[in-house]
């Protein structure tokens, strides 16, 4: 087998894989030492796979006080309980830590490859601990674990990295790897995972990619090869039961944008709620949205050379909302856009042009940061005064500057909340230092009560409330109610995560009037392991979880206070073109002046 990488010298080769093990166990990757151990999973590990077994591999190994970037701090990489199976959609993989944006628990959830490979090769996490004396390469495969120096790819942005890497392997493998900004410990870096067709995807959120580079791991290099260690007890029943999720998957009316459009699709929906950030969370509604909606999207990669849509990100994917988008001359430009950063990078900056979009995503992809928080410290850079609103080349040059590491392209890679301290702006979306996705909280409510109130920061992921769910007669405005719906689909999220199910799948069962989809996952998961689980069995699985996350945040030392939105939310009004927001004059003015729609109700 190659050495990882053109030039790298191998430093040291350690073969670990005892004999006898079940196909679930537990790799300890020492950085400090180079050495690595494989255990079979006992007692909590042994029954919880994905973010679970990260909340609890944090719980009981990592000391809550500790500094999220020293050497006490463990990264946590772990597909979920139905990784490598058949179920559809079910290759997603949880990443822990301790955040060093929100200095409490963090899980990214990310697709790509690299939670089907673990789980193929039976394990059920891998562990880093500890610190490289240098950048180090780590490779895992059917053969063990090997290290190898990471110099060679010192200064180099996420897509050469990934040239490197994929050159001396060919394609049978996936990459995680941080860039410039994780190695510089920003705070707004995430970790990069390929996909099979060699995109990216990022486990985000939280700035685990500082958490990666504060080890001196550069890349982790996984090759599945001859390996299907994934032990299904019955089979039959397990095909059974994934033949009527799946189906019901493609049945899915709320999934045929999706299909379509990509989560571009959502662009027109959050438009129409007023709930599209805009303008730094002052409005909730673009007057150029139309040019960066789904419809928009769609004719567009229908038309360009080279551009792609209904693409999977991982092997079981069935809804396929990926993309690869290219530019007018059919050149690759970034794979795949998606709404969260048409959203932060778009709309809150008033840039309305997909193509300068892309090449903001493109960049943050190379330096290896958050669209989203990237995103949002865009806009408050604007509010702030760095550059003028909607200049997408200003914002291009200031992304880029991360790689460079200026001064002003290190605090935009640490995000909104750093960014508005340096530039003294007060009204920054965040919620324990991690900037809100592309929901304003005013007018979903409920998924403002998950904002505030999730363990891992604000995020959509942890929780979106919609109307159209499980109660029709859920109001996402009304003044009561909100934290019930809030709590159900926090746990509900949580299990998902847990399961390793895609998000996407995972809105499937909630919106189902059947109301039996959530016994068919958890029939599913018996066939897999063999036991058996009660009904409530998810909605325990995701309430397990969240304590867990409570927990470790309250001996962090985070308190009820970390659970609020930023004042602005409570004390400015939301109006779909600003005209009700108290904070600029100039707003209200240019308001009646264009011609937005009005605020109408989300839709039922
Ligand atoms: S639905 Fe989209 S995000 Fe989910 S697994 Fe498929 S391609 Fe990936």
């Amino acid at each position: 087998m190659p050495i990882i990488g053109v030039n790298i010298a191998r430093v040291k080769a350690i073969l670990v894989k005892e004999q006898g093990l079940s196909v679930s166990s537990i790799l300890r990757i020492n950085l400090t030492t180079l050495t690595a151990t494989q255990a079979e999973a006992t007692g909590d590990y042994r029954r919880l796979g994905g973010r679970a077994i990260t909340a609890s591999v944090l719980n009981h190994e990592v000391p809550p006080s500790c500094d999220p970037l020293g050497e006490e701090n463990k990264l946590i990489w772990a597909p979920g309980l139905m990784g490598g199976s058949i179920a559809p959609c079910s290759g997603r993989l949880s990443v822990g830590a301790k955040s060093p944006m929100t200095r409490g628990i963090k899980e990214a959830n990310t697709g790509g490859a690299m939670g089907q490979k673990l789980a193929r090769l039976g394990l059920k996490a891998v562990i880093f601990e500890g610190k490289a004396k240098e950048p180090t390469v780590v490779r895992i495969d059917e053969a063990g674990v090997s290290f190898a120096s990471a110099r060679p790819l010192s200064g180099l942005g996420c897509y050469e990295i990934l040239e490197q890497l994929k050159s001396d392997d060919g394609n049978n493998i996936c990459i995680g790897c941080i860039g410039p900004a994780g190695d510089m410990g920003l705070t707004a870096s995430g970790i990069i995972f390929t996909t099979p067709d060699f995109q990216i995807r990022l486990a985000a959120r939280g700035g685990l990619g500082a958490v990666m580079g504060s080890k001196n791991l550069k890349a982790v290099v996984v090759d599945d090869a001859e390996s299907n260690l994934v032990e299904v007890k019955d089979l039959a029943k397990l095909e059974e039961k994934v033949a009527v999720l799946t189906e019901a998957v493609l049945t899915s009316p709320s999934l045929e944008g999706l299909r379509r459009q990509g989560t571009s699709h959502i662009t027109m929906l959050t438009q129409i709620a007023g709930a599209l950030p805009t303008k730094n969370f002052s409005r909730g509604q673009f007057d150029q949205a139309g040019k960066i909606s789904g419809d928009s999207m769609e004719k567009l990669l229908k038309m360009r050379a080279n551009a792609k849509s209904g693409l999977p990100c991982m092997d079981s994917c069935i809804i396929r909302c990926s993309n690869i988008f290219t530019d007018e001359a059919g050149k690759f430009v970034v794979g795949s856009m998606e709404y969260e950063s048409i959203a932060l990078i778009g709309s809150n900056c008033l840039i309305g042009d997909l193509d300068a979009i892309a090449r903001i995503v493109r960049a943050c992809n190379h330096a290896g940061v958050d669209t989203m928080d990237v995103g949002a410290a865009l806009a408050v850079a604007m509010e702030g005064g760095l550059l003028p609103w909607g200049d997408g080349a200003g914002a291009l040059r200031l992304v880029e500057e991360i790689m460079q590491g200026t001064e002003n392209g290190r605090m935009i890679g640490c995000g909104a909340k750093y960014t508005g301290e340096k530039l003294g702006v007060q009204r920054v979306p965040h919620v324990k230092g991690q900037a809100m996705s592309g929901y304003d909280p005013r007018v979903l409510k409920g998924t403002g009560v998950t904002y505030a109130t999730s363990p891992t920061g604000a995020d959509h992921t942890a929780g979106m409330v919609l109307p159209g769910g499980r109660d029709p007669q859920y109001d996402p405005d009304a003044a009561q109610g909100q934290a019930r719906e809030s709590r159900f689909m926090q746990q509900w999220m949580a299990a998902i995560d847990s399961l390793g199910f895609c998000m996407m799948l995972g809105m499937v069962p909630i919106e189902d009037q059947t109301k039996k989809l959530d016994r068919t996952m958890i029939d599913c998961l018996s066939a897999i392991t063999g036991e058996e689980y009660g009904d409530s069995y998810l909605m325990e699985l995701g309430e397990a979880v969240l304590a867990m996350e409570r927990a470790f945040n309250k001996a962090a030392g985070l308190t009820k206070q970390d659970d609020r939105l930023p004042k602005f939310f409570s004390h400015e009004k939301l109006g779909p073109g600003g005209h009700n927001c108290v904070h600029s004059k100039t707003d209200r003015v240019r308001q009646q002046q264009t011609s937005l729609p009005p605020l109408v109700c989300y839709p039922r």
